[in-house]
């Protein structure tokens, strides 16, 4: 403990520090935007000065701000000012006339010129009434002047009106690219369906917001997220330099509520991470390495998978199971003995089995070329990573990074529809990585999900779905190890560990105040827990 007064110092309840030994203590004092004192009452009020500000916890907890180990900052502020064509209860759309409505309400409320973008997010197409994806009728009839585009909940796929069509360059003789595929009609017409880097055409033609509103809405998106508690957010696929300059304009300006860690996307901006010249800079935005797409989403049927879908796919043979997105293993190798000759962290989206092994097979080739470094290497979702792929990333060192959301919100679906019981009771298999000592973190991959680190929790450690229905059980966390999933081992993840993660003095004072302990509430009340204060380094950025 340094002798200096404490700007503030927190008492009189659980002071949960996800330390080595996991004690929870009773006072905690901050000071110069780092921990200055943990452990007992009367020990840390020997800090207090006449300036001290003192909190009394009142029984409620403090935990270290939660450090987001997948999601997508960026396509979150995307959201945002877009609209919402989620299903309940994060949205209001349960039929495509519910979608069709809320995208023309878009283009009243945001007053968009013939010609301007309509942009929606977060449809689910097993969610709406007629179980299909809108198609370039559906949102033609939204209207014919403006590009109309709606992209599906996993941000995997994306439906587009015949004037975003006709923008992006696609029509019926247009081939699919490699990685990705344009639904057809039997004349061969696109029916609009885009499936992943069909999208990019797209999503080439999108405006970048201005720096102004840039600003704005990353701002407004780093304030959701402190909403919840977070104190590190990740943008896990960047490829819109708009949005790093306005984050690093912002860090300048002093004005960011939290750090962000990006990891641009290699096949569209591997340029992002050739010219980032020494990281950080002391700033709150930095680089953290190279993102990989090597399939897709489970529930849009992209999902790479060794086995064929449960139930087959509208228009697809029985023999269907998803496609690799990134090409072939070569091709794979390639970027990632890439990533290892820079130096770049990676993190490999896979979902899927077969996705899963290919990563795997490419980060051996690439630990065989450029040997000896921790580079804690990342598989992001590993959906349906099987017992002896587990084996073989224990032997690789590799990070596992699960998305326990998938059990809430499609547990039922992945049951019933995409893999069958047996698979899906085996989704995201926490407790058999973790009993092979396993680095696992946990992530709400938001927007997909809001960025609500405490759902995330609940659902690692009751694995419920969104029905009621228990989904493999055998695989739950205990709250303890889901604690740790989002604090200390999501700081490991990203390098951090040394400055965040526990409240540990010399550490960054980054806090979240709880009204309960989620390692002592009723297991099942855990996503209830209300954020009742969240601060970035010693300063209060969100109370609600
Ligand atoms: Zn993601």
């Amino acid at each position: 403990m340094s002798g200096a007064p404490a700007d503030r110092i927190f008492f009189g309840g659980d002071v949960v520090t996800v330390d080595r030994d996991d004690r929870v203590v009773d006072a905690v004092a901050v000071a110069g935007g780092r921990i200055a004192a943990v452990g007992r009452r009367d020990d840390v009020m020997a800090l207090r000065g006449p300036g001290t500000a003192v909190t009394d916890l009142g029984g409620r907890a403090l935990l270290p701000g939660f450090v987001d180990a997948h999601g997508h900052l960026a396509l979150t502020a995307q959201k945002l000012a877009s609209a919402n064509l989620s299903p309940p209860p994060i949205g209001r759309v349960t039929c495509i006339g519910d979608l069709q409505r809320e995208m023309r309400e878009q283009i009243e409320r945001r007053d968009l010129a013939p010609g301007e973008w309509v942009i929606g997010m977060g449809y689910d197409d097993t969610d709406v009434e007629e179980r299909r994806h809108p198609d370039r009728d559906d949102l033609d009839a939204v209207s014919r002047e403006h590009p109309v585009v709606a992209l599906h909940v996993s941000a995997h796929l994306l439906a587009a009106n015949s004037r975003a069509l006709e923008v992006a360059g696609i029509s019926g003789v247009t081939p699919d690219p490699e990685g990705g595929r344009i639904r057809r009609r039997d004349n061969g017409d696109a029916t609009g369906v885009l499936e992943e880097t069909a999208m990019n055409a797209v999503f080439a033609r999108l405006p970048q917001p201005s720096g102004q509103e840039a600003e704005e809405q990353a701002l407004a998106a780093m304030e959701y997220y402190a909403s919840f508690g977070a104190t590190t957010a990740q943008e896990a696929a960047l490829f819109s330099p708009s949005f790093m300059q306005a984050c690093l304009r912002l860090s300048d300006a002093g004005e960011m509520p939290l750090d962000v860690v990006a990891y641009p996307l290699y096949t569209l901006a591997r340029g992002m991470l050739a010219a980032d010249s020494g990281r950080g800079h002391g700033r709150r935005f930095r680089l953290g390495g190279m993102k990989l797409l090597t399939d897709g989403s489970i529930q849009g049927y992209t999902a790479y998978l060794s086995r064929p879908y449960h139930a087959a796919a509208a228009g697809r043979e029985p023999s269907y199971a998803g496609f690799p997105t990134f090409g072939s293993q070569e091709k794979l190798n390639a970027a990632v003995a890439d990533g290892y000759a820079n130096g770049w962290q990676v993190l490999a989206h896979a979902n899927g089995d077969a996705a899963i092994g290919m990563v795997i097979e490419a980060a051996r080739a690439a630990d065989e070329s450029h040997p000896g470094v921790d580079r804690r290497t990342t598989i992001i979702h590993a959906q349906t990573i099987r017992e002896e792929q587990l084996d073989e990333v224990r032997e690789l060192g590799l990070y596992v990074s699960f998305f326990p959301g998938h059990v809430y919100y499609g547990g039922d679906r992945h049951r019933e529809v995409f893999l069958g019981p047996e698979r899906a009771a085996r989704i995201n298999p926490m407790r058999s990585a973790l009993d092979r000592g396993i680095p696992v973190t946990l992530h709400h991959d938001s927007p997909v999900t809001p960025p609500d680190i405490l759902t995330a929790v609940w659902s690692a450690v009751n694995r419920v779905t969104s029905g009621g229905r228990e989904l493999g059980p055998e695989q739950r966390m205990t709250p303890r190890e889901a604690v740790r999933a989002v604090t200390i081992d999501a700081a490991r993840q990203l390098f951090e560990e040394e400055r965040k993660g526990s409240i540990e003095v010399g550490k960054l004072a980054d806090l979240v105040l709880l009204a309960a302990n989620p390692l002592t509430a009723d297991p099942m009340r855990i996503r209830e827990i209300v954020v009742e204060e969240t601060v970035k380094e010693g300063e209060t950025v969100y109370v609600p």
